[in-house]
């Protein structure tokens, strides 16, 4: 399918279950076509559970989303946002306008709105990130240059209402669902979990397709705090997964189990890498950039580098944790052996 075929997709709206709507709305990014809000009845309107991305004519999507359930954006009672992901929480600040509900969101949400105060800041740090890796400075400059532009795909900043953390439950008709922090994908990521339908609401922690994304350099060691959020999640038993992105599923402990042997996987591989399988400039250790293609098995471009690095940052910082490997190098950084 072009990428122009992409973007013409539109919102669209389905019924899961009796009072549980998946909304499926448009995204932009090569890979990923959309994201899902949950709309969940709740008294005489609904929960909204993620609200997608801005851009331009995204409110309309959802508009039509909603539609073909029967559904308005005015019956929007509360917005209950799963992490502070644009794709998650873009629409945030339009459909508060709109209809005046409250909005429940962890406290950490900084890892994003910090940088919606300073858009600048944000691309530079890109740049540091990429160079602190070892990619040489003139590429790096020009992919940024290329890459930059001002639309983060959210309008406005936000500031959640009330603190969605352990144990706060949103009530709905379907019974409560209960708040259970899940960092490691993102730093303010939760599930929400209701234990009468053993039905649970993921996010991007676990997804359909097996898919890992940790933001990097927020907190210590995101893949071993996602390891531990898998945990969390595989103890609860759910029965039925209503995720960020792709469709409904049921196998929670097969996707559980997939997330883990993937980590593992590249985990291994930055062994490997480091112990030789790629070519290096030092004779002590490698750089991620230098790792990545074989780490992440795909080729490192200007348009996915950024993520690439920030992935194998995160992997090297758990082996690091966990003892084995060293920093040796920081200028660029270069990883050793323990
Ligand atoms: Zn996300
Ligand atoms: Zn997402």
């Amino acid at each position: 399918m072009s990428q122009r075929r992409k973007t013409r997709e539109l919102g669209r709206g389905e019924r899961v279950l009796p009072g549980v709507w998946r909304l499926r709305l448009p995204l932009p990014w090569p890979g990923v076509p959309h994201c899902n809000a949950w709309a969940v009845a709740a008294g005489d309107g609904v929960v909204l559970f993620d609200t997608g991305m801005h851009q331009p004519g995204s409110m309309a999507h959802l508009e039509r989303a909603m539609d073909m359930v029967h559904l308005r954006p005015e019956l929007i009672r509360q917005v209950v946002l799963t992490h502070a992901h644009v794709d998650h929480c873009g629409q945030t600040t339009p459909i508060v306008l709109r209809t005046g509900a409250p909005v429940w969101g962890h406290p950490a949400h900084d890892h994003l709105t910090k940088w919606l105060k300073d858009p600048d800041a944000y691309w530079e740090r890109r740049v540091e990130v990429a160079l602190q890796c070892g990619v040489p400075e003139d590429p790096v400059r020009a992919a940024s240059a290329a890459l930059r532009h001002d639309d983060l795909g959210i309008a406005g900043s936000y500031s959640p209402d009330h603190d969605l953390v352990d144990g706060v439950v949103i009530d709905t008709d379907l019974g409560p669902f209960v708040t259970v922090e899940t960092p490691g994908h993102a730093p303010s990521h939760v599930c929400l979990y209701n234990a009468e339908r053993r039905m649970l609401i993921s996010g991007d922690h676990l997804l359909g397709r097996v898919s890992l994304y940790f933001d990097y350099g927020y907190t210590d060691d995101p893949v071993g705090e996602f390891l531990t959020s898998l945990d969390r999640v595989e103890a609860l038993d759910a029965r039925l997964v209503l995720s960020g992105h792709g469709r409904t599923f049921t196998d929670v402990d097969g996707h559980v189990r997939a997330n883990r042997l993937l980590i593992a996987d590249r985990s291994e591989r930055c062994l490997q890498a480091i112990d030789g399988a790629v070519p290096g400039e030092s004779d002590e250790g490698r750089t991620p950039f230098e790792m990545a293609s074989y780490v992440m098995e795909t080729e490192v471009k200007p348009v996915n580098g950024s993520w690439l690095l920030a992935e194998v940052l995160c992997f090297l910082r758990h082996l690091e944790v966990t003892g084995r490997v060293r920093k040796v190098g920081t200028d660029p950084d270069r990883f050793a052996l323990a």
